[in-house]
């Protein structure tokens, strides 16, 4: 038996999200599992406005499970371009696969079965579970650990076990009986719209009257902080291969690493690394303009990335190694998944190629 607290939370919720809740996101229309998980997975350190345009682009190719699992990764991951963390791409496509060879094309309507595909934890297939297969599973994202901490008061950072744990029993209390689907989408509403990270609305909060950081005046010191480390810096020359033709000479990355499977530049070590490739496995020569140094940063190391934009004194594009190349002119016909920083040099090269072209 619920404390009625507990039962009031619910309602205060419930009662707020049948006013104010957003109910006109496209993942909210038509909704399948399939659907729900897809905003799910890109939902997932994303925001709401940055998923609106890649989820309708993603479903206007992919509109059922069947033709994501048929098509080809590439594919998958060129429509990924620019949302980041490209292993919730390659899991999609693996998930996506396996629901057609082993569940006939059908999402399981079973909260631990839906844990069984590539990417999807408990808080995800609770998501799916609860507004797509109307079940009941308590969720626990980052919007919502942020609301629950914040509402309990539960110091220490939610990355600890131990307050992972209270902040499940506490969500699995907390969840209804019924409206769950509701429940769930508008848990997820408070943390996204009112209960925000910096500067909470505490004033227009439903569930504000027994919130205990609000009651404190301490709702900023919750979620806890994780611990900071130091991370370390990589280096790596970028090279911008670029032929007479305007091509510009791109490899797909091995599937297991940093930007697996994505399309990046040939790298060097150093610039005598940079020369070993040009007369070595070119056998060309160019002109080299060395770019300001970028840095790109992952959750484990910063990457300091030196681009050096090369235009070789010959037509070549023929492929020279035994890994995946490609000559590439920008051709949306050659659409291939691009980590975040050589699509944004790749987008230098072509503007100023532009630039060069209007200008002559
Ligand atoms: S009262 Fe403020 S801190 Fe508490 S749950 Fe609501 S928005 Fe969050």
């Amino acid at each position: 038996m619920k404390s009625s607290n507990q039962q009031i939370f619910s309602q205060q919720l419930l009662a707020w999200f049948d006013i104010a809740g957003r109910k006109d996101l496209p993942w909210q229309q038509d909704i399948t599992p399939y659907r729900v998980w897809v905003s799910e997975i890109m939902l997932q350190q994303t925001q709401v406005t940055t998923v609106i345009d890649y989820y309708q682009r993603f479903m206007a190719r992919f509109p059922t499970v069947t033709n994501l699992a048929e098509a080809p990764t590439d594919d998958v991951l060129a429509l990924w371009t620019g949302l980041g963390y490209y292993a919730r791409a390659r899991n999609l496509h693996k998930a996506a696969k396996l629901v057609c060879d082993d569940f006939g094309g059908e999402f399981p309507h079973d909260h631990q079965q839906l844990q069984l595909l590539p990417g999807v934890g408990p808080s995800t297939a609770a998501a799916i579970f609860s507004i797509a297969c109307n079940g009941r599973a308590p969720i626990l994202d980052g919007n919502v650990k942020r609301v629950l901490t914040r509402y309990a008061a539960i110091a220490g950072w939610p990355g600890v076990k131990q307050v992972e744990k209270q902040l499940w029993e506490l969500a699995e209390e907390l969840t209804p009986e019924n409206r769950v689907a509701d429940y769930t989408q508008a848990i997820m509403d408070l943390g996204a719209t009112l209960c925000t990270r910096s500067k909470p609305q505490c004033p227009s909060c439903p569930v504000q009257n027994n919130c205990q950081s609000f009651a404190a005046n301490s709702q900023t010191q919750y979620p806890g902080k994780k611990p900071r480390k130091q991370i370390p810096t990589r280096q790596v020359h970028m090279l911008i291969l670029e032929n007479k033709n305007g091509e510009i000479l791109l490899e797909q990355r091995p599937d297991s690493g940093i930007w697996g499977g994505l399309w990046s530049f040939p790298e060097a070590a150093n610039t005598d690394e940079l020369e070993h490739y040009l007369h070595n496995k070119l056998n060309a020569k160019g002109t080299k303009q060395q770019w300001p140094v970028i840095r790109h940063t992952f959750s484990h190391f910063h990457l300091d990335i030196t681009p050096v934009h090369i235009h070789l004194n010959t037509d070549i594009n023929a492929i020279m190694e035994d890994k995946p190349q490609l000559w590439y002119k920008g051709h949306p016909e050659q659409q291939v998944g691009l980590a975040a920083p050589v699509k944004k040099l790749l987008d230098a090269v072509f503007s100023s190629d532009l630039l060069r072209e209007a200008s002559l």
